[in-house]
């Protein structure tokens, strides 16, 4: 069958530059991706030709050759068009990025695997220790989140400065034909993994692996009274959408730094005193500094005994999205002195005499 005219299936001028060549192209590519054509078996046809068509008028040298030689001048200079879609995908991905706002355009599989709809990203999970105070009242927190993206250096391919070549092995097929009997099987080449194609070189970023580890900084908000164990979700935080597909969430979840005064039971903050054995005895007023930081004057009755506790109302952690507050819980220890001078020691063989 004969080729069509470059210009004549891109719909341009031959004047045509290279915005408007990137606008025609990106016009064709959405209506005749097969993805949105699963009942025409002719669209992915019409989407290689308008690839192949775009891939010759955008480069400068093969345009030239091309304008003056026709089809017969590309072949003649060992021109090849594209064989599978995942050569389209590799060789256009940053154009289809920006056509798609993704690079998954392509799932990264196509021609292999039959496409499926839109995929939701993958979910990431992480920890994040808070301090007991930070929990109590909440914290806007910068957290460094870890993944795997793709390079931006080859654009994802592996391939330094994204050029890549056509595999040696396969001849640009992907397949290797091996003859068994009367059968001919065919297998994925292992030289270039099925693709086609190969880099020239690879890619110093991510050793050709097409992937480097990305890490980007999520802002998290964390509610007053969060509790440890407690996970929160940030949504659209995780990883990018496969074929149009929405992003995946962040899920935080909390680890509470053990703190070296407070214990924390639900939203209640137990705190130890210790009183000297005349503070119990005889009653008295302690300072003592609430989870807020403030000082806060805690009176202790008279003859309170040991493990006994003082509450204070509403001076512990506040109820996650709800108001009011937990109480702070005051345990008293009564310490007894282990070293007496001889006057206190007079003093209580009176007091003892006294209390016979
Ligand atoms: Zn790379
Ligand atoms: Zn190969």
């Amino acid at each position: 069958m004969a080729k069509r005219d470059y210009y004549e299936v891109l719909g341009v001028d031959r004047s045509a530059d290279k915005n408007e060549l990137k606008k025609a192209y990106r016009k064709l590519a959405l209506d005749f991706h097969p993805d949105r054509n699963p009942d025409d078996p002719t669209a992915e046809e019409k989407f290689k030709e308008a690839s192949e068509a775009f891939q010759v008028l955008s480069d400068p040298e093969k345009r030239a050759l091309y304008d003056r030689y026709g089809h017969a001048g590309l072949e003649g200079a060992g021109h090849r068009g594209f064989t599978n879609m995942g050569d389209i995908f590799s060789q256009f991905q940053d154009i289809f990025s920006d056509f798609f706002g993704g690079s998954d355009f392509f799932g990264g599989g196509f021609g292999r695997t039959r496409r499926r709809g839109p995929v939701q990203g993958d979910n990431l999970r992480m920890a994040v220790e808070l301090t007991l105070k930070e929990a109590a009242f909440g914290v806007k927190r910068e957290v460094s989140v870890s993944h795997p993206g793709p390079c931006e250096s080859c654009q994802g391919t592996g391939a330094e400065k994204g050029i890549q070549t056509t595999c040696p092995r396969c001849h640009g097929q992907g397949q290797l034909a091996q003859s068994r009997g009367p059968f001919l099987i065919q297998t994925p080449c292992p030289n270039c993994q099925g693709a086609g194609m190969i880099a020239e070189r690879l890619c110093k970023e991510c050793n050709g692996r097409g992937q480097v580890n990305i890490t980007r900084k999520v802002k998290v908000s964390f509610p007053e009274g969060i509790d440890d164990g407690q996970t929160l979700r940030v949504p659209g935080q995780g990883l990018n959408g496969l074929r149009g597909g929405p992003p995946g969430h962040l899920y935080v979840t909390v680890r509470i730094q053990p703190d070296p005064r407070f214990q924390r039971d639900g939203d209640d903050l137990y705190r130890e005193l210790h009183v000297s054995f005349v503070q119990a005895a005889l009653g008295a007023e302690v300072d003592i500094e609430t989870i807020d930081g403030e000082v806060k004057k805690i009176p202790i009755p008279a003859g309170i005994q040991p493990g006994e506790t003082v509450v204070v109302k509403k001076a512990g952690i506040p109820h996650l999205n709800k108001g009011g507050r937990g109480n702070l819980i005051i345990v008293v220890q009564v310490d007894v002195p282990k070293r007496l001078s001889s006057k206190a020691k007079k003093l209580l063989k009176e007091l003892a005499e006294t209390l016979d």
